[in-house]
């Protein structure tokens, strides 16, 4: 490949802060929250125009589907998320769970608001492009927008991109899986002009359970056997007839999956049908090539639904997810990555910084936590091998595949971020290494905070 040399130049440093979580994600918006309600100057950068990654630039509206009687989880801000989107008139009651969920275009609202009253510094629409670095110490970022380049200085930082750019690029170790192996990536959407009460009916009439999601693409599972008679919102009749009527052609058998909530406005939205895989979410002519034909494909799906099923005769596309949804790209090699065994066996640890269900979904396997059981994670899983100062936040934690189908989910993108943003607060105060925060100190701000860590 040819190649050209970017000369070296001069730019401005605009803002120096305590703490910077770069990507607003569940996994960056809950550290940012987290850090500046523990006392330091918090600044929160987002390549895009609002704050809530995959819930409101992708509309994943599921934060907490797994949630039955007798699920045990953390609380804390992964919770508030869900209780705020509720008080804000922006969620609804979710289809198999007993959980809310919540409307991706009203969290935009409810995010810019908890950033405000947090006093958290917003800085929208500024990408990040490279670290600066003093040796294997990060000291800040450089970013880039429509005013060019520009550098922002930090005492720690936290990489809550997903894709562990900042990591990444600042030299820590991270795996990719080969693109056979990553999970799929989708076009997510909602429509508009259901009947919602012939749709209900048609739910009633056929009702859908877990055991129904063998059959192609993401859907053949392996689960403990409890969950296969329990109802899911799942769709496949509809495709594989119009698969049978040469409406869909034979390979698109992967076009099956779940609706989200049946909206009284005639809206059926979070429709999670569209799974795409051999997409690298970080090679951007891949990002485009699945952003272009998930489109496409859910035009498909939208039409097999008119012609298939009951109350969506007149449906339309009201919108897609402002991006493509990528699942699965680079996991830092932290310091402690988390296994199978872990969250299949309640992993337990001194240094836990939150809880998690036995919830998984990922890698054809589906648990939910329909039992107490739950699993710890170590602020280990924070801390990146090599750089230092910095934190990493979200899905891009280390973790062996079952582990990352676990700690993937949004609830526990926001319990790692939660104990990040407490953890860097934490050593601004006691001016300490991130390796060398006082757990004590930590686990009592969490509490504080309403957090449970054990
Ligand atoms: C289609 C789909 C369906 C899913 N369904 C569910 C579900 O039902 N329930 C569930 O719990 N989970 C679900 N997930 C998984 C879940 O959405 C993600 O794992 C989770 O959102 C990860 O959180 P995060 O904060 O790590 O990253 P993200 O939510 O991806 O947030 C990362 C943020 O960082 C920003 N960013 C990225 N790079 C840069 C950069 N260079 N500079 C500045 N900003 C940057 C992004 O714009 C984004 O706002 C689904 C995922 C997909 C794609």
């Amino acid at each position: 490949m040819e190649k050209i040399l970017e000369p070296a130049r001069e730019i401005d440093v605009i803002h120096s802060t305590d703490v910077l979580v770069v990507g607003s994600g569940p996994g960056g918006l809950s550290a940012a929250l987290a850090a500046a309600r523990a006392g330091v100057s918090v600044t929160l950068v987002e390549r895009f125009g609002c704050f809530g990654g995959n819930i409101t630039v992708v509309g994943v509206e599921g934060m907490h589907w797994y949630r039955h009687e007798a699920t045990v989880e953390s609380e804390g801000i992964a919770r508030e998320f869900e209780e705020a989107a509720k008080s804000a008139g922006a969620a609804v009651p979710e289809s198999q769970s007993l959980s809310y969920e919540i409307d991706s275009e009203g969290f935009k609202l409810v995010a810019d608001q908890m950033v405000q009253q947090a006093g958290i510094h917003a800085m929208l629409h500024r990408s990040f492009v490279a670290p600066i670095m003093d040796g294997d110490s990060i000291q800040g970022i450089i970013t880039e927008s429509k005013a060019g380049r520009e550098a922002i200085m930090a005492k720690y930082v936290i990489d809550a991109t997903g894709d562990a750019d900042v990591a990444h690029r600042a030299g820590a170790p991270c795996v990719k899986p080969p693109k056979e192996d990553l999970m799929a990536a989708s076009v997510m959407f909602h429509v508009a002009g259901v009947d919602k009460p012939r749709f209900i009916d048609g739910v009633k009439a056929d009702p859908q359970t877990y055991a129904d999601w063998g059959g192609g693409g993401e859907w053949n599972i392996e689960t403990t056997g409890k969950e296969d008679e329990m109802f899911s919102p799942f769709l496949h009749k509809p495709f594989a007839q119009a698969i049978k009527a040469g409406m869909i052609p034979p390979h698109l058998n992967t076009i099956a999956g779940t609706w989200g909530a049946a909206h009284d406005t005639g809206e059926l939205t979070y429709m999670n049908l569209i799974h795409m895989a051999q997409c690298d979410g970080t090679d951007p002519d891949d990002l485009t090539k699945y952003e272009i034909e998930g489109r496409r494909q859910a035009m498909l799906a939208i039409e097999a639904l008119r012609a298939y099923t009951p109350g969506c005769e007149n449906i339309r596309l009201r919108n897609f997810g402002m991006s493509l949804g990528i699942r699965d790209t680079r996991k830092v090699t932290t310091n402690y990555v988390m296994t199978e065994h872990d969250v299949r066996h309640q992993g337990r640890f001194d240094d836990s910084i939150g809880i998690f269900p036995e919830f998984i979904d990922g890698y054809g396997v589906l648990i939910l936590p329909t039992t107490g059981r739950y699993f710890e994670i170590p602020y280990r899983n924070l801390l990146p091998g090599k750089v230092k100062n910095l934190l990493v936040s979200g899905r891009a934690t280390g973790g062996e595949k079952i582990a990352h189908a676990a700690t993937r989910n949004m609830a526990c993108c926001a319990v790692i971020g939660q104990g990040a943003g407490v953890a860097a607060a934490v050593a601004v105060k006691s001016k300490v290494a991130l390796d060398a925060v006082d757990m004590t100190r930590v686990h009592a701000e969490l509490e504080r905070q309403g957090s449970r860590v054990h």
